[in-house]
């Protein structure tokens, strides 16, 4: 009764529940009372304790979107999984750009994987790092844990940043990959607010409300567009000498237009919502340099105290551990049934696959997670001795919203822009959120902040020191 009492409040709460102390007793490395967790354990160190059980043993490598649907869809199977990330949280990534904007705060946008996975009792999580695999016997290495043998591997380990051949440019321009990305460029945005607010020297003043975006794609789009909001209309109550004019927002983009993957039509009306928003916009503009606080558009260099990367991914480095082929963007060649070698598939962002039209699929997240059930489905299939058919992606459209009313939607022959593609977009958002009380904090806190303006998570945590001055006046 107590212990039902203690799993009703945790999951009101949303947190895992305390395990049972007999369970850390009998099983030190964390598996659950009455799971075969010891033998799980075991696993670790050697292939052979998989066959002592008889059930496949399938290794997920990435909590995302890819990685947690191939774990769920194996729920009911007669199988083994082991889930490793070397985060302890699934993220919701399409929503980051308002935790870097002070919009929402990082739990309301993560949950933690073993929380998500705590009813699948034929699944374990293992907080590590993959460092390399060794196909030919069928072993990950991990940074901190013992080898881990698999019969089965998925990898979906996701992308990270790109610079073009730039890393120097990561250190002044960050992008927004992960939740301490986003604290990151929260940080910068607020500082460079309240540095404002006091300084009297007028060059330095407008580089510290300047705050420039690269990438026009959706990420760079509603970055632009919730910074805009924030400088212009958010914070100009709270603060005696900026005011709603005083900020700039610059949006660069090397190509054309802006949101290339929509239609010509909804991508002008994009631009334009961008422009209502006050974003200056710059496109055919290539970004030739970054330093510190100032960057070179075309040839004028910009000073700017907040610069964000939104213009390049490249993958996981998947294809290096395998020795496999990968494209320019470091993703990993996967037949038309998402393998990579016999006993190893790779899904999401790290892989790359054709669609429909023979052009690869994008790195997006309903890509990922169908990936996700069908590797789940392959597998099974596999194990029982027929030939899976070859991975399909169904199309279910593209959204990108800009500010906070304003959003553009693709949905089959379905074309939709300004306030109702807007509210599609956060109906589509909260449903794919993870976990109700995420839905319903988020759900609660747009709506304060559609009336308001507001914008709760509005903290500066870590050392507020200001820079030396001298480093805004050499930019400018
Ligand atoms: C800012 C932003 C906004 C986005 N907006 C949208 C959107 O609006 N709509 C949309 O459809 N898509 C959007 N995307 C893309 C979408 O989030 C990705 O396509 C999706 O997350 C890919 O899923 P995945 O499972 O392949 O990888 P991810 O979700 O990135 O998961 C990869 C996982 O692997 C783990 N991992 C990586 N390397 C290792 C390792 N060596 N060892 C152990 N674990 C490892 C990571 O910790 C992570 O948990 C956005 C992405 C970003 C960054």
């Amino acid at each position: 009764m107590i212990a039902l009492l203690r799993k009703r409040v945790a999951a009101l709460c949303g947190i895992s529940p305390l395990p049972h102390p007999d369970a850390q007793r009998q099983y030190p490395m964390g598996g659950r009372v009455g799971e075969r967790a010891g033998a799980a354990s075991q696993r670790a160190l050697s292939r052979g304790s998989t066959r002592e059980t008889k059930k496949p043993h399938i290794v997920v490598v990435g909590g995302g979107f890819g990685g947690l649907a191939a774990v769920q869809s194996l729920r009911r199977a007669p199988v083994d999984v082991t889930l490793v990330d070397r985060r302890n949280h699934h993220l919701f990534q399409p929503l980051l750009y308002q935790v870097a904007t002070a919009g929402l705060s990082p739990a309301e946008i993560a949950a933690p994987i073993r929380a998500i996975l705590r009813n699948q009792r034929n699944a374990r999580v293992v907080l590590d790092e993959v460092t390399g695999i060794d196909a030919d016997r069928q072993v990950l290495r991990l940074a901190h844990g013992n080898p881990l043998a698999f019969d089965w591997l998925v990898l979906a380990t996701g992308a990270r940043h790109s610079y073009f051949g730039n890393p120097g440019w990561a250190a002044h321009a960050p992008g927004l990959k992960s939740l301490d990305d986003a604290l990151a460029i929260r940080r910068r945005v607020l500082l460079a607010l309240e540095r404002a607010e006091t300084e009297r020297d007028r060059e330095r003043r407008n580089a510290l409300l300047t705050f420039v975006v690269i990438g026009g794609g959706p990420t760079g789009v509603e970055m632009a567009g919730a910074i805009a909001e924030l400088a212009r209309k958010s914070v100009s109550r709270d603060f005696r000498s900026i005011t709603p004019h005083c900020s700039r927002v610059v949006l660069v983009e090397a190509g054309p237009g802006l949101l290339p993957a929509f239609t010509r039509r909804l991508s002008a009306r994009a631009e334009a919502a961008v422009r209502g928003l006050g974003v200056e916009l710059r496109t055919s503009a290539p970004v030739k340099a970054i330093e510190a606080e100032r960057v070179q558009v075309g040839d004028e260099w910009i000073p700017a105290a907040t610069i964000v990367w939104a213009a390049g991914v490249e993958a996981s480095p998947a294809a290096r551990w395998l020795g496999a082929d990968a494209d320019r963007a470091g993703r990993v060649q996967v037949d038309a049934g998402l393998r990579v070698r016999p006993h190893t598939f790779a899904i999401g962002d790290t892989a790359c696959v054709a669609g429909a039209d023979g052009r690869p699929l994008p790195g997006i997240a309903p890509v990922a997670k169908q990936q996700g059930q069908y590797v789940a489905r392959a597998i099974l299939a596999l194990e029982t001795g027929r030939t899976p058919p070859p991975f399909v992606y169904r199309d279910a459209g593209k959204l990108a919203t800009i500010g906070r009313s304003r959003a553009i939607v693709e949905m089959g022959r379905l074309r939709l822009s300004g306030h109702a593609a807007w509210l599609l977009w956060c109906v589509a958002h909260l449903y794919f959120l993870t976990g109700f009380r995420n839905r319903l904090t988020v759900g609660l806190g747009w709506l304060w902040s559609y009336f308001t303006f507001a914008r709760g998570a509005r903290l500066i945590t870590g050392d507020a020191e200001p820079p030396p001055p001298e480093r805004l006046s050499a930019a400018a």
